[in-house]
């Protein structure tokens, strides 16, 4: 073992990235690569894979090459390394050749620490010819789940890389992926003839990830109830179609949501601008096929919504994963529905796979069903399904926050089977609801279902809890659903003795969800200093990612800047304490940081001492998506006194749209009027120039703008 990597490693952690510690198994996973070891490293999503070869691509002589198969991350990762000052490349079908050229002119001059390849470039016989006379310290196959048929994402491109393989017999070769089962791990380094393989599974836990799983009912409700509780919060819908990606966004931006749809039929160049507004945080919610995902490198994704069941668990935990990368609490919601399983049986069903993989794509969709209807830990199951066996209760799902309490159900589960049994299994879920509710159901009448002794039999209890009761039922082998016959639910060996009255059933009644907005509670004085200082930092980081033509999270992310709000850091030192600014970041941004927050808190002083931060209050509350009129509502103020603070903060310089709040010819006919009154600034002389009774606080609103851009 050559002594020194260690500390290497750890300065240019410190000095480039700016963190203080490797997570576990980084430092392993990068000796054993320096060491010139193969590996495969398997690690949750944001748990700092990419870290493992980008550090010691900085300490070797050689070219590290990375490939990668999606050309937006790629494009990502690559501006992120040049945010930090490393000399980082990429090539793909994306590049005219001009830019092609200078990338190789680059690779000749030994300027390149990483390139970033496409797997379609990585097997051409000509790029292996020329990349194979250079120095190649290290080859990183990322995504390395799509090498194997048995994973997730199948590409068989990835099963030619083993013609680059061969010619880099000495490159030490380290694959990546965030998911991938026992039988997917063995493919894995089998297809990549790797040499004895070290394996590093990480644990797969996301402990900041909240999970939570709801039945389907009421979904779009639900969504702006929770919606509600997220404002000006990044987060994805998943859907199965594209039509409902179409039609959510579509109801979302009716009711004032920043949201955008996403599916493979999009043309490219739409597609194209989707993502990046939402990187840009210019969108707040994109609701997607999973057409959408693999590319997206944005770590404030605050949560994921599964309107539709996933194919698997591979698939929700990929989903979800893109959350909370920056490592602040995010939100998984999803709602299951039995539609959905059936549309997914008929999928595989009709696919051209053969057999066997049928089956195993069969069986995956029984698991993730099982996850659904979980009444122990929902973390402790997906990490047991990964082959991380545990049992300690993870206290971030909804299971472990809420545990569903049992109860005995027999006579419930009496009902239902009775039912069952009455119409000769002839019923499936929604009509067997229907039935013991008694619904006016006209088809129920129409096949004489009304004359069964169980009609009505349950109509004390809510639709909602039935399904969520049958569904144990389901799943606890009292009765099965028979997909060849339109998913009509038959009895089992287990359903006579439930009619004989020779067992007992226990039950969990479904979690209570509030759909009710909850009020939103006031803010502290301090909480509100913060978000405003928060959204000052956010707006610089706008404009210098703008000027920079970056993501703005390649600046410094969420988190970086939490912490800037949360420290107040006056010196260079301070900053350079922050975990999160290396040195290069420090040199290029610290001054200009230093000097946000210095102006904030001299500011800070101003309005304690004059106003008691009242404007600045009203001001947090706009800011956090909340309009005048509840602004009011919820300080006790009247409506004309927020007006009166944002008017008067927007003339001092802060940046408030208030256009938003008066129409475009309104503010022309105050503009008249205003001539008309000799350049008054009086509201009260204004309205007397002006026919259309305008409530008082429009004009003074125009009287600002008007005021505003007399001082430009
Ligand atoms: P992955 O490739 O596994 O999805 P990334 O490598 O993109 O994850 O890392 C996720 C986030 O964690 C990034 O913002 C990265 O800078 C950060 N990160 C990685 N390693 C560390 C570390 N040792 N300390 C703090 N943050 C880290
Ligand atoms: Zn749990």
């Amino acid at each position: 073992m050559k002594p020194g990597y260690d500390e290497r490693l750890q300065t240019q952690l410190r000095s480039v990235f700016g963190y203080d510690r490797f997570r576990p198994d980084q430092l392993p996973i990068m000796n054993h690569v320096l060491e010139g070891n193969d590996c495969l490293v398997i690690m949750p999503t944001g748990g700092g894979k990419s870290m493992c070869y980008q550090l010691p691509a900085l300490i070797s002589e050689g070219l590290t090459l990375v490939i990668s198969p999606l050309i937006a991350l790629m494009a990502d990762q690559v501006s992120n390394l040049r945010g930090y000052n490393v000399e980082a490349n990429y090539i793909n079908s994306s590049l005219s050749s001009a830019e092609k050229q200078t990338v190789f002119r680059n690779l000749e001059n030994g300027k390149i620490r990483l390139l970033y390849i496409s797997p379609e470039k990585a097997v051409m016989p000509r790029f292996i010819q020329y990349i194979k006379q250079k120095k190649i310290d290290l080859l990183a196959i990322d995504e390395a789940h799509c090498i194997s048929i048995w994973g997730n994402d199948f590409r068989p491109v990835y099963a030619q890389l083993t013609q680059l393989m061969r010619e880099l017999p000495r490159t030490p070769v380290m694959a990546l992926t965030a998911t991938a089962d026992k039988a997917t791990q063995q493919d894995i380094c089998q297809k990549l003839d790797m040499k004895n393989p070290r394996v590093f599974l990480s644990s797969f836990e996301r402990p900041n990830i909240h999970l939570q799983v709801r039945p389907a009912q009421g979904r779009l409700q639900q969504i702006n109830a929770f919606l509600k509780q997220h404002k000006n919060e990044a987060g994805i819908i998943y859907c199965l179609s594209r039509k409902s990606t179409e039609e959510i966004a579509e109801k979302l931006r009716a009711t004032g949501y920043r949201a955008a749809y996403y599916h493979a039929e999009l043309e490219s160049g739409r597609r194209k601008k989707v993502q990046e507004a939402f990187q840009k945080d210019e969108l707040q919610i994109v609701c997607a096929t999973i057409a959408f995902g693999m590319g997206i490198d944005k770590s404030n994704i605050r949560w994921v919504i599964h309107y539709n069941l996933p194919k698997n668990i591979e698939s929700y935990y990929q989903e979800i994963g893109r959350s909370g990368r920056d490592g602040s609490p995010a939100e998984a919601l999803l709602f299951y529905n039995f539609q959905d399983i059936n549309i997914f049986r008929k999928f595989i069903d009709e696919s051209e796979s053969g057999p066997d993989f049928k089956a195993v794509q069969h069986q995956k969709l029984d698991r993730i069903w099982e996850f659904t209807q979980a009444t122990n830990c929902r973390t402790n199951l997906i990490l047991n399904y990964f082959g991380e066996y545990r049992e300690k209760p993870c206290m971030h799902c909804d299971i472990c926050t809420h545990p569903p309490k049992g109860f005995d159900g027999s006579q419930i589960v009496k009902h239902a089977i009775a039912a069952c049994k009455e119409s000769d299994e002839t019923i499936n879920l929604g009509m067997l609801v229907d039935i013991l509710r008694a619904s006016g159901r006209k088809d129920i009448f129409t096949q004489g279902l009304n004359d069964l002794r169980s009609y009505g039999a349950g109509r004390e209890i809510s639709r909602i809890d039935w399904i969520h009761f049958v569904t144990q039922m389901i799943n606890q082998g009292l009765l099965m659903i028979d997909y060849t016959q339109h998913s009509n639910l038959r009895l089992t060996s287990l359903s006579d003795d439930i009619l004989l009255d020779k067992r007992k059933i226990k039950l969990t009644k479904p979690l209570n969800y509030k759909t009710k907005q909850p009020e939103l509670k006031p803010l502290t004085k301090n909480e509100t200093f913060d978000v405003h200082f928060m959204s000052l930092l956010k707006d610089w980081r706008k404009n210098q990612a703008v000027k920079e033509k970056l993501p703005a999270y390649v600046i410094f992310n969420d988190r970086v800047l939490q912490q800037i709000v949360a420290d107040r850091p006056t010196t260079l030192m301070d900053l350079i304490n922050i975990s999160g600014i290396g040195d290069y970041k420090l040199e290029k941004y610290g001054q200009s940081i230093l000097r946000i927050v210095q102006d904030f808190i001299n500011q800070q002083e101003i309005i304690k001492n004059v106003k008691g931060g009242s404007h600045l209050e009203s001001l947090a509350m706009l800011r956090q998506g909340l309009s005048p009129e509840q602004i009011a509502k919820q300080r006790g103020i009247k409506r004309d006194r927020v007006y009166d603070h944002l008017t008067e903060l927007y003339i001092k310089g802060e940046d408030i749209n208030l256009h938003q709040f008066i129409s475009e010819p309104m503010l022309h006919e105050v503009i008249e009027a205003w001539r008309l009154a000799k350049k008054s600034f009086d509201p009260a002389l204004i309205t007397e120039y002006i026919q259309t009774p305008y409530p008082i606080y429009k004009i003074q609103v125009a009287l600002a703008i008007i005021k505003k851009t007399r001082q430009k």
